[in-house]
């Protein structure tokens, strides 16, 4: 963070300083420029007026008459400082003053000796006549310049300025050449460059100044309002992001930072308060999970345990240690179990276990993220030994009737179902048998209930006594009995469905109940397949046999067809009609 932070102020005053560099670049090339060009003109001006000043000297010279004054004259200005070199030439390039060609000509035009004639002539060659060919052209420029170095390297400047044949010149010389000569001159340019090097340096050094002094005051400014107040949310977001959710930072000003630390100051304290209500919301879990009378048990996402509560070190009869130690896997020492739990999210599998002498109703489930990635795994253990108890134990009374301690009806039919259905599948063999007490109302009426009650209860435990512990006797109700008879075989030889209700009914005829005898009819069915379309037409023919039971008497048993022994009825012959 410090490393970006820093990167940040260089990297701004970075681009602020190439940018003022150019721009102050730019600002000193312009300067110099100009200031060259200025110092260029006033120099050349100067060289003019100079040159013209001469001009006006050397013809002031010939109007008085003493053109052999103008070499001597020209002698002298040589002596002018800056001045490097003068010559006055004849328009062919040759120096003037030095032979006899012009004072013959003025002396032969004025048809006098004007001029004495030198006695020394000489001809000396200052430029090529090349070099003066701008004396030709129209319009005639009025000045001619140069520029070449000296062998030492000093700039030199060479002007060359024509001197006009104006008409006060007409009295010696020809008024038909427009040119009488040509002045040259040579400046050395030396101080100039060395005055525009000097203001160039100049101008650098103010704009180097001026440069350094932008770039620290933007430092300062930019630190000031820019980078500092960054520092301080940079600095309160580090410690915010290590922990200290209190943290503020100081807000200083009314601009944009200040305004983003403010933002950040609501933001962290909205994050304190959701911090703050989670880890209320966590103690709160952690307490229910702590207190919780189920086992809870959680991993995280490498399926490290790294949560056991007392309840599941209670349920499974293990430490904390010895179930963070085996691993999640083997909370119930049985792997597979909670591996095949975990994967099919407990689907078609049993949900309760029995571990530790206890009935434990078990979910194992693993935890995603909405992005679907594992967080760990959760186990949520019960003891339902005694909810498993209580629910046997009503299951029971929901299946037994109050008075005799027998199944009930309800039973009744659920196991005859179960046993039919047993019977068509397997081809086994099942019977049927439904009695009734003979004349129990009367005997009712004749006793009181309450001993009616009492008999009903000794028939019941006859029953109980005598049939095997594979057959189901039941309260049909009222004073109405059943017995299912699984797997007992309807042939002629052994024990068949008919003398088992005989021996019965023989059984409760000579019970005596309180000095007192009761006698009961018995109907007989036996599954025959294809007879029977369902068990409920299997009782209807028990029903039948027994009415015809009581019909021919009581204290008797029918078989309805199909079941050999004794007497049965056909249901061919308008299915009631015994068959003695
Ligand atoms: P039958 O030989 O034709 O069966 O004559 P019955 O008098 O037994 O006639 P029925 O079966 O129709 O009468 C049943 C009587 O059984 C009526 C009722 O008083 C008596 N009873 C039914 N349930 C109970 C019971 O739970 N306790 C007592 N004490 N009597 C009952
Ligand atoms: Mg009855
Ligand atoms: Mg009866």
């Amino acid at each position: 963070m410090l490393f970006i932070r820093r990167k940040i102020g260089r990297k701004f005053l970075l681009a602020v300083g190439v940018v003022l560099l150019a721009i102050l670049a730019g600002m000193h090339h312009l300067y110099s420029t100009h200031a060259r060009e200025i110092i260029q003109r006033l120099n050349e001006q100067a060289r003019g007026e100079q040159i013209h000043g001469i001009i006006a000297g050397m013809k002031a010279i010939m109007m008085a008459g003493h053109a052999e004054l103008a070499q001597e004259y020209a002698d002298r200005l040589k002596q002018t400082p800056g001045l490097v070199d003068l010559h006055i030439l004849r328009t062919n390039g040759l120096e003037a003053f030095l032979d006899n060609q012009t004072i013959e000509a003025v002396n032969f035009r004025r048809n006098r000796t004007l001029f004495q004639p030198r006695d020394d002539e000489e001809e000396r060659r200052i430029l090529p006549e090349a070099r003066l060919a701008f004396l030709q052209q129209t319009p005639r420029p009025e000045m001619f310049r140069s520029f070449e170095r000296s062998r030492e390297g000093e700039p030199l400047e060479t002007f060359l300025i024509a001197i006009s044949n104006d008409r006060d010149c007409h009295y010696c010389h020809d008024k038909e050449d427009a040119v009488r000569g040509v002045v040259m001159l040579t400046t050395s340019l030396a101080s100039m460059e060395s005055a525009i090097a000097e203001t160039n340096l100049k101008s650098a050094r103010f704009l180097a100044i001026a440069m350094v002094f932008l770039l620290v005051l933007l430092f300062l400014i930019l630190r000031n309002t820019v980078l500092q107040p960054i520092q301080r949310v940079e600095a309160a977001m580090s410690r915010v992001a290590e922990g200290d959710l209190a943290h503020k930072v100081e807000v200083r000003g009314e601009d944009e930072l200040a305004h983003i630390a403010l933002t950040f100051n609501d933001m962290a304290r909205q994050l304190e308060r959701t911090h703050n209500g989670i880890q209320q919301e966590r103690n709160k879990l952690t307490t229910i999970i702590l207190s919780a009378r189920e086992g809870i048990i959680i991993t995280d996402g490498q399926g490290q345990v790294v949560l056991v509560n007392p309840a599941a070190e209670r349920l499974l009869g293990k430490t904390d240690e010895q179930i963070i130690g085996q691993g999640f896997v083997n909370i119930l020492d049985d792997p597979e179990f909670v591996q095949v739990m975990l994967e099919n999210s407990g689907i078609n599998m049993p949900d309760t276990v029995v571990y530790n002498e206890k009935v434990l109703n078990i979910h194992a489930a693993r935890i995603f993220t909405g992005e679907g990635v594992l967080l760990g795994n959760a186990a949520l253990l019960r003891d339902v030994t005694e909810e498993k108890k209580l629910e046997n134990e009503l299951r029971q009374l929901s299946y037994t009737d109050k008075l005799t301690g027998l199944f009930n009806r309800r039973r009744l039919d659920e196991l005859l179902q179960q046993e039919f259905m047993r019977c068509h599948r397997y081809g086994v063999q099942m019977s049927l048998l439904l009695f009734d007490v003979d004349h129990f109302k009367k005997f009712n009426d004749q006793y009181g209930h309450d001993q009616g009650d009492r008999v009903l209860q000794a028939i019941g435990r006859t029953m109980a006594q005598f049939f095997r512990k594979t057959d189901f006797p039941c309260r049909y109700g009222g004073e109405e009995f059943c017995v299912v008879l699984p797997g007992i075989p309807n042939d002629a030889t052994g024990m068949g469905p008919h003398q088992v209700a005989d021996r019965f009914r023989q059984t409760v005829e000579a019970l005596e109940i309180d000095g007192l005898k009761v006698t009961i009819s018995i109907g007989v069915s036996h599954f025959i397949n294809g007879r029977y379309a369902s068990a409920e037409e299997m009782i209807k023919d028990a029903d039948k046999a027994l009415y015809q039971a009581k019909a021919q008497g009581r204290n008797r048993v029918v078989s309805a067809v199909g079941t050999p022994e004794a007497a049965t009825f056909s249901r061919e012959s308008h299915g009631l009609v015994v068959n003695a």
